[in-house]
C-alpha cells in the first residue's frame, strides 16, 4: 500500500458513503446495532454489481461452456473466457493462458504442490515457507513431504510480524526446491518484500510461488514485476463469489506439469490405450467449471479497476492509522502484528479476556470481527497464544466504524472487570 494518510488527505478524493451504498449487505441490523463489518480479511462483500452480474447470467446466459454449438453455450464461454482475460489484465499476466481457474487460493496451492512439485523431489530436498504462512501455504507442502520424503523448513518471523530475511536467507540453498510466501499476512497484515525474496530464491534456481489471497483486494498485483513464478489469490477476498479463484503460473512450468484432477475437458484424446492432454490453460480445468463464478469474479475486478485505486489504497490506510491509534490507547491491549509494511488489519489481545469472549460481546454490539488462530496456528504459538481478535477493514469502512469498534471494547471491558 503506497499511499499514505497525508496524502489521502491530500487528495482525498474517496466518496466512502456513495461507495458503501453500493454493497446491499452492509446496510442491516445486527442484535439491534447498524452492522459494522470489520472482517473483510476472512471474506469481503460485494457490490450490487457482482451480485447482478451472477443473476443476469443465470437468468440470460447460463449453458456449459466450451463443448456446444448452439448460442447459449457460445454466450457462457465467451463470458468465462472473457473473465479469464479480466483477470489476467488484473495481475498483468504475460499471456490469458497463464490463468487457470481453481475454487480459490488453497486449491491453487495444492494443484502446484502436487503437479509441479511432487514429481520433481525426493529425499534431501527441501521447501522454503516462513512463520506466518495460512495453514493452506503449509498443509498442502506437508502432504508432498509426506509422499516423497522432502522436508519442509519454515524462515522465522521478528516480534514486530516481518519475515527475518538474514534467517530467510540463510536457509536458502541449493536444497530448496521451491519457496512458499504470503504477500501480504492475514493473521499480522504485513506486506512481505515479495521481489526480494524472488529475488533471493531464483539465485538458487528456486521457484517461488506466492499466496496473494490478502495482497489481491489491497495492492495493484502485477506478476511480472514481481518475477514469481506462481501467484494464487481467491474471489470472494477481492469483492467477488466464494468457490472460484485463480493460480497464475509461468506459461513454461504449467506446460511442463501433467494434469492434476482427470475428466472431461483437460483432454485432447482419449482411449483405453490412453489418453492425451489439452493445451492450457484447459488441462488444469477438468469437469464443468464454477461459470457464474469467473462471472462473478470478473464483475468484481471491473469494478474494483473503475475506483480510484490510489484513493482506495490511502483510505485503508488512514483506516488502518487509525484503528492502530485508537486500540493502542486502551491499557492491557496488545497489537500483535506492528511491522512499518502493513495492510488494513490489526490483531490484538485485551488483557486476559478470550478472543472469543471479545468477538462475542462485540457480536452484540452489532461488529463483526474474527477470532481464533486465523488458520496460521504455527505463527501463533510462536507468540505464546492461541487466538487473537482480528478486525481487518476494507474500502467500505469508515473512522467512525473503528470509534464504534472501540466503544464496544471498552464496554466488553466492564464486563470483565
Ligand atoms: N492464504 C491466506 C493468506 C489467507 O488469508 C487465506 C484465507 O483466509 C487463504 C490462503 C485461503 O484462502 P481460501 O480459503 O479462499 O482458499
Amino acid at each position: 500500500m503506497s499511499a499514505t494518510p497525508e496524502q489521502f488527505a491530500a487528495t482525498g478524493t474517496l466518496d466512502v458513503e456513495a461507495l458503501r451504498a453500493e454493497f446491499p449487505a452492509l446496510h442491516q441490523e445486527i442484535n439491534g446495532h447498524p452492522l459494522i463489518y470489520l472482517d473483510s480479511a476472512a471474506s469481503a462483500q460485494r457490490p450490487a454489481v457482482v451480485i447482478d452480474a451472477i443473476a443476469d447470467y443465470y437468468r440470460h446466459d447460463h449453458a456449459n461452456v466450451h463443448r456446444g454449438v448452439h448460442t447459449l453455450s457460445d454466450r457462457a464461454t465467451r463470458a468465462f473466457e472473457a473473465a479469464r482475460e479480466r483477470v489476467a489484465g488484473f495481475i498483468n499476466a504475460a499471456a490469458t493462458h497463464e490463468v487457470i481457474w481453481t475454487r480459490g487460493t488453497t486449491e491453487a496451492i495444492n494443484l502446484v504442490a502436487q503437479s509441479h512439485l511432487r514429481p520433481r523431489i525426493g529425499p534431501g530436498d527441501e521447501i522454503l515457507v516462513t512463520w506466518m504462512e495460512h495453514h493452506s501455504n503449509i498443509v498442502p507442502w506437508q502432504l508432498v513431504c509426506e509422499q516423497t520424503g522432502a522436508r519442509l523448513v519454515a524462515a522465522p518471523v521478528t516480534d514486530a510480524g516481518e519475515i527475518d530475511m538474514a534467517a530467510f536467507e540463510r536457509l536458502l540453498g541449493p536444497q530448496t526446491r521451491l519457496v512458499a510466501v504470503n504477500h501480504v499476512s492475514n493473521a499480522l497484515g504485513t506486506i512481505n518484500p515479495v521481489a526480494r525474496i524472488v529475488e533471493l530464491a531464483h539465485a538458487h534456481d528456486a521457484p517461488v510461488l506466492v499466496d496473494g489471497a490478502q495482497a489481491a483486494p489491497h495492492l495493484q498485483v502485477d506478476v511480472q514485476a514481481l518475477g514469481c513464478d506462481f501467484y494464487a489469490f481467491s474471489g470472494h477476498k477481492v469483492f467477488g463469489p466464494t468457490g472460484i479463484g485463480v493460480l497464475w503460473g509461468r506459461e513454461t512450468l504449467l506446460d511442463a506439469m501433467p494434469p492434476w484432477h482427470g475428466g472431461g475437458e483437460m483432454i485432447r484424446e482419449v482411449s483405453f490405450d490412453g489418453s492425451t492432454w489439452n493445451e492450457l490453460p484447459f488441462k488444469f480445468e477438468a469437469g464443468t467449471p464454477h461459470i457464474a463464478g469467473a462471472v462473478g469474479l470478473a464483475a468484481a475486478l471491473e469494478w474494483l479497476e473503475h475506483q480510484d485505486r490510489t484513493a482506495l489504497a490511502a483510505h485503508e490506510a488512514d483506516l488502518l492509522a487509525h484503528a492502530t491509534h485508537t486500540l493502542s490507547e486502551f491499557e492491557g491491549l496488545r497489537i500483535v502484528g506492528t511491522a512499518p509494511h502493513k495492510a488494513s488489519v490489526v490483531s490484538f489481545v485485551f488483557n486476559d479476556i478470550h478472543a472469543h469472549d471479545i468477538g462475542t460481546i462485540l457480536d452484540h454490539e452489532g461488529v463483526a470481527i474474527r477470532t481464533g488462530h486465523h488458520c496460521t496456528m504455527p505463527l501463533l504459538r510462536h507468540y505464546g497464544l492461541a487466538a487473537t481478535a482480528r478486525a481487518s477493514f476494507s474500502v467500505y469502512n469508515t473512522r467512525a466504524e473503528i470509534d464504534r469498534l472501540a466503544a464496544a471494547l471498552a464496554k466488553a471491558l466492564t464486563l470483565f472487570r
